[in-house]
């Protein structure tokens, strides 16, 4: 038999607080219990910080437990408190985020990209609409699993990848902006990537070339793929991020790091990679009005 849990006594609610590190609201979500998962909700291992806390280093969710009462808060976003909903107990989130690797190219104007990608605003009316039709009784595991079958289909998000962790760098073809090599990365399964863990580098032959398509090409994956994954997924190779190679600092520095293409279609993928779609630059510069919060590279929208 299960044991359930009444509704009205152990009453699970969510709110928003504001991030210190973005400065905009974050939701986050009281649970009247202490939460012993060590996994995420997307499947990958949380990383503990005390016997307290935890978090998810793809999709910034926060778990941060009262140690007096037994509850916890999950926040979904990155910031440096935490309030109890039953003692009202201030709890300081550990957290250093120039730790995490993924978050921290070096370059500002990446790493907000990399950053805003990661807070779920939208997707939190998944779960809250959970907690509100939630039953008279329930059991916690319940919630559990909701929460992990709506977040399943999120994939891992762009991050930015060390160049120490590609080896067999090889050129593989080069067109007018841009060269494209083949490279083998090293713990790829820690990253979640699929074939074998080689993929494709992609280097804008100038700082300038860097400057109009790189963070643009982000851009249309991470959007493209929220708006309409399906229709993208036939027309665009899926982009994992960015890495730099340390040996110039310039923009032209920063690679993209795209899957390689499935058996024996190298040249079509070559062309899609090489030509310029028009619907697609239409639909960037909607993106770009919408987003301008991130125009801040010089060029775009030229
Ligand atoms: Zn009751
Ligand atoms: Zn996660
Ligand atoms: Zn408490």
């Amino acid at each position: 038999m299960q044991f359930k849990w009444c509704s009205d006594c152990y009453l699970i609610s969510s709110g928003y607080i504001e991030s210190n590190l973005t400065k905009k609201l974050i939701s986050i979500i009281y649970f009247p219990w202490w939460e012993d998962n060590s996994n995420c909700y997307c499947g990958e291992l949380l990383v503990f910080t005390s016997n307290c806390q935890k978090y998810c280093e793809n999709c910034f969710i926060f778990f941060i437990g009262c140690r007096y009462c037994l509850t916890t808060n999950i926040i979904f976003g990155i910031t440096n408190q935490s309030q109890c909903k039953k003692c009202k107990r201030v709890t300081t989130i550990i957290l250093d985020s120039k730790k995490i690797i993924s978050i921290n190219s070096g370059n500002s104007v990446l790493d907000d990209f990399l950053v805003s990608i990661r807070s779920y605003q939208s997707e939190i009316a998944k779960f809250t609409s959970v907690i509100k039709n939630i039953d008279k009784c329930f059991a916690p595991s319940e919630i559990n699993n909701i929460f992990r079958n709506r977040h399943k289909s999120s994939r891992s998000l762009m991050k930015y990848i060390p160049y120490s962790k590609f080896t067999n760098v090889k050129k593989i073809a080069e067109g007018g902006f841009s060269i494209i090599y083949q490279a083998t990365l090293l713990d790829g399964i820690k990253y979640d990537f699929r074939t074998e863990n080689i993929l494709i580098l992609k280097k804008f032959k100038n700082s300038q070339y860097a400057e109009e398509y790189l963070l643009r090409e982000l851009m249309s994956n991470h959007y493209g793929y929220t708006d309409n994954r399906n229709f993208y997924v036939h027309m665009v190779v899926n982009t994992y991020g960015f890495t730099k190679d340390p040996r110039v600092d310039r923009l032209d520095s920063y690679i993209l790091v795209m899957e390689y293409a499935p058996s024996g279609d190298l040249h079509k993928y070559l062309q899609k990679n090489f030509t310029e779609i028009d619907w697609r630059k239409k639909k960037l510069v909607i993106l770009f009005n919408i987003t301008n919060g991130y125009l801040n590279f010089k060029h775009i929208g030229k």
